[in-house]
């Protein structure tokens, strides 16, 4: 902890740890060395965290990376984080974000852009280390922590890991409590492990996971033991290569590490097929009419009142003019967007063509993962990413939808609420690193990481 806590203070450029908790830490902390002392010590006993901002942290400002939460400080804990302080873990501050998890590569947030440790061989030029989770991956990345938790809507934990050079783990929809975790899409919206590898993320998986009475899609399902699945053996397994994934324009690279990939599992003995999953390409264009419609509700509730941030008013100003001064000078621009596509889809006259026909085509996405399963694939394997990170400000002023395109790979997952893992697989032609994306099927978490082991 006293070495993490070193780390951070150097790290200021990175602008990954937005809120500092040093007190909190070596109270934990000592904890930890008591348990550890008394025998009674589980596996995440004294490891010291970063915990993404869109997480309720009793008493600790708990922003969403946003001016409308500014002031924020909760009077609960949420439960994932509950969890791990229960298991002994630490927390060393909260982490830098895309604004409410909004954006694939950190530069919506309030705080500011995070800084990816990695650079392009003999440059200096700022990446992005992806987002929406970008402080969780770089703090983790640059050792600033052992490991973080992060959350992911549409790719958030994946994307960023891949970028950064570690491991992301979005468990199946309803294995970890949303309970106190900021709300974006709450059918989509998935708590995960980011690592340092995939033992870790089995590991801390097993103390953020199981069920939460306050919180209703949380399954309730025994939770197994995640690291005991990690044999190494997958032997006779077979892994699926989709076919609607391999997109025109792919860089070499990527293909390059794709069919890597499949060699090391085909090498550890599995069976490597192609298939189809016929509907892939209607999954963005699905995803950014659900997540937003979603959103829109959820943040209604900023409404100058309930928390944070209100505007100043001037005379004469009534309710209305409340709402909207505070909300357009608490939601950056990106949130707006989400918030106003958000009710566009849901307006009455708008709802069967666009939320209604985007949720049916969200049961033929997810009808395509179970036909596969059913037909005896036991994990996929696509790329994470179609691309290594890209520079600070290189595609924000570009049109929002090349920003989303960075999602192609992840939304599907979310949209059928599967467990998806990115690992490092490897880097470009630039030094840069790359993943490499496993999917399994829901509840198998413990496979889903055995497969993982594979490629590590
Ligand atoms: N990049 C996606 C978005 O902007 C996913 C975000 C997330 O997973 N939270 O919506």
């Amino acid at each position: 902890t006293e070495a993490c806590l070193t780390e951070i203070e150097g790290a200021d450029a990175l602008n990954a740890f937005v809120h500092h908790t040093p007190d909190m830490a070596r109270q934990q902390a000592a904890k930890a060395d008591a348990r550890l002392r008394s025998g009674d010590a589980p596996a995440m006993c004294g490891i010291p965290l970063g915990i993404k901002d869109l997480f309720c942290t009793k008493g600790v400002a708990s922003q969403a990376a946003s001016h409308i939460l500014g002031g924020f400080k909760p009077e609960y804990e949420s439960t994932v984080t509950a969890k791990l302080w229960e298991a002994g873990a630490v927390m060393l501050g909260k982490l830098n974000m895309d604004e409410f998890a909004m954006g694939s590569s950190n530069e919506t947030s309030a705080y500011g852009d995070v800084v990816n440790p990695w650079r392009r061989n003999g440059t200096d030029t700022a990446l992005t280390p992806g987002g929406s989770s970008g402080g969780s991956a770089a703090a983790v990345a640059a050792d600033l922590c052992l490991a973080a938790t992060g959350t992911d809507t549409g790719g958030s934990i994946r994307q960023p890991a891949a970028f950064t050079g570690i491991t992301g783990l979005k468990p199946t929809y309803g294995r970890c409590s949303r309970w106190g975790i900021i709300a974006f899409a709450s059918s989509l919206d998935q708590a995960g492990p980011m690592t340092k590898s995939v033992r870790d993320a089995a590991i801390m998986l097993q103390a953020m996971a199981g069920h939460d009475a306050k919180d209703s899609t949380s399954a309730d399902i025994p939770v197994p033991d995640f690291e005991a699945a990690l044999t190494g053996d997958i032997r006779g397994r077979k892994i699926g290569l989709p076919r609607e994934y391999r997109m025109d324009g792919m860089p070499a690279e990527i293909e390059k590490l794709w069919a890597t990939g499949a060699e090391m599992l085909r090498d550890a003995g599995a069976e490597v097929v192609d298939i189809s999953l016929p509907h892939t390409k209607y999954a963005l264009p699905t995803y950014y009419v659900i997540a937003p419609a979603e959103a829109s509700s959820n943040l209604a509730r900023y409404d100058g009142v309930r928390f944070g941030h209100r505007a100043k008013l001037s005379q004469g100003d009534g309710i209305t003019e409340m709402y909207e001064k505070t909300r357009a000078e608490g939601f950056g621009a990106e949130v707006q967007r989400r918030v106003m596509v958000g009710t566009y889809v849901l307006s009455a006259g708008f709802y069967d063509a666009y939320y209604n026909k985007a949720r049916k085509v969200r049961t033929l996405i997810k009808r395509d993962f179970e036909q596969v399963f059913a037909d005896g694939i036991d994990a996929i394997l696509t790329p994470a990413t179609p691309s290594a990170a890209f520079g600070l400000g290189e595609m924000a002023s570009a049109d929002p939808v090349q920003m989303y395109l960075n999602d192609v790979f992840t939304v599907t997952v979310n949209l059928a609420g599967l467990p998806g893992i990115s690992v490092p697989a490897g880097q470009d032609q630039r030094g840069l690193p790359l993943g490499l994306q496993l999917i399994g099927k829901p509840w198998e978490e413990g496979d889903l990481l055995n497969h993982a082991l594979v490629l590590e």
